[in-house]
């Protein structure tokens, strides 16, 4: 059976996000997004809102919410601005969900209640200087010593580098799988900001995702105990993949917040402004772009809603995710444009917020995946040259 309609408790937190989105995001985005800083209201607003922690059970200080929550609670914060939703991206995504299913007991009651109530924050370092699509292309390396680690390498392109306390960190454990490019040799790493040889540092002059931080980190011989491994050694890319199914299905379910922002921006000026005598929502090739918005909106909606019913019965969804992913932020980067071109020159300004959705855009694609590593993926699928096998770990199983 298939059902629409919203429970009573995914309505809930797609309002808690609207509201934090409406109040604390929207009124002062133009000024953050301008002088590039984070909004510092931004994160105790979504810890008081429980935003930080809705999704994760309430035995380790969450709320026990699904994943149909975190996407409508994904689309409501980008609707507000692209680098509020990259919170729930990374903190929730990419960080806590994986420590929850990856992570023992002892490390979850560490190192994610504290972030499920929204007292720690947490991210995710896979990408460096020379390494992105090519994960097995990294250089970090962890190498045992006793009782802890050595760990050493250069992150970049990290969300939230300046401010997390917490870093889920992939390093090669087994050098000589390092130079054999066999990923079975990557293993992850609950890192903290206070141990010695830890820096961070902030990028500015960002295209998108300017009220949001994104930095790089540096690990200089920093020693990471034993017991801080993440499930076992050698398993660190199986676990990246994982990060970035839960972190793609809130870029996707992000990126319909920010179609329906366009759409909504195009909608209300089109009855603004007149030309040649009429408002320019009267001339069809203006009607054209909002309703490709729409069409946009619902097509990308459609596929989070089908990967996130996937993962609330604990069943694999990369491929579903990717595909939703993929789409979503291809609709995202279209209706920008057009959202663009609907206000012609004003468009141009950030007088009106288009030119910044326009901007923020363009990031989703680029990361968690780029378009061409889903492009390839989605044609693999289809041609019989890769599928999803069940994982050894159990996924989490949520009530609707
Ligand atoms: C705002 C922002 C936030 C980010 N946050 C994080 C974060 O929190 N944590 C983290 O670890 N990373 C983060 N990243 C990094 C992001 O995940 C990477 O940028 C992304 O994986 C792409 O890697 P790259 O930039 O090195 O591009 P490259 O991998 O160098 O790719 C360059 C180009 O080549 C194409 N390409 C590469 N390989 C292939 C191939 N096999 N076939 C066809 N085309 C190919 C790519 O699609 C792209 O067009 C962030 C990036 C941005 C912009």
């Amino acid at each position: 059976m298939i059902d629409f309609a919203y429970t009573d408790n995914q309505l809930m937190v797609r309002d808690m996000a609207r509201e934090v989105a409406g109040k604390v995001v929207i009124p002062s985005i133009t000024e953050f997004d301008r002088t590039q800083k984070m909004n510092p209201e931004l994160l105790p607003a979504m810890a008081e809102a429980n935003l930080l922690g809705f999704c994760i059970p309430e035995q380790y200080g969450g709320l026990g919410m699904d994943y149909i929550s975190l996407g409508l609670a994904s689309e409501e914060m980008e609707y507000g601005d692209t680098a509020a939703r990259v919170i729930l991206s990374v903190h929730i995504g990419l960080y806590s969900l994986p420590i929850l299913t990856w992570a023992n007991e002892a490390q979850r009651r560490k190192y994610l209640t504290p972030a499920a109530k929204g007292e720690k924050i947490g991210t995710f370092g896979l990408t460096e200087p020379a390494a992105g699509s090519d994960v097995v292309g990294l250089q970090s390396t962890a190498v045992k010593e006793g009782d802890h680690y050595v760990l050493n390498g250069e992150k970049m392109w990290i969300s939230l580098a300046d401010v997390a306390d917490y870093f889920l960190v992939f390093a090669w454990t087994d050098l000589e799988k390092k130079r054999n490019r066999d990923h079975s040799g990557l293993s992850a790493f609950i890192v903290e900001r206070d141990w010695e040889g830890l820096t961070t540092a902030s990028i500015h002059g960002k295209l998108g995702v300017r009220a949001g931080n994104t930095g790089s980190i540096s690990f200089q011989d920093v020693e990471v105990p034993a017991e801080n491994l993440v499930y076992e050694e050698g398993q660190g890319f199986k676990i990246a993949m994982f990060c970035l199914d839960q972190g793609r299905y809130t870029v996707a379910a992000g990126s319909c917040g920010l179609i329906k922002a366009c759409r909504d921006a195009c909608v209300k000026y089109s009855f603004e402004r007149k030309t040649f005598t009429k408002h320019i929502a009267e001339h069809q090739l203006v009607k054209q772009m909002i309703a490709n918005m729409e069409g946009g909106y619902e097509y990308a909606t459609n596929l989070w809603l089908k990967a996130g019913w996937l993962k609330n019965q604990g069943k694999r969804s990369t491929r579903a995710t990717s595909l939703a992913k993929w789409i979503a932020c291809r609709e995202a980067e279209e209706s920008s444009a057009n959202a663009v071109q609907v206000f012609g020159a004003y468009g141009f300004s950030d007088e009106y917020p288009v030119e910044r959705f326009y901007r923020n855009s363009k990031g989703a694609s680029i990361y968690e995946g780029t378009r061409e590593v889903h492009t390839l993926m989605q044609a693999d699928y289809v041609l019989g040259l890769r599928e999803d096998k069940e994982l050894e770990r159990d996924l989490p199983v949520v009530e609707q």
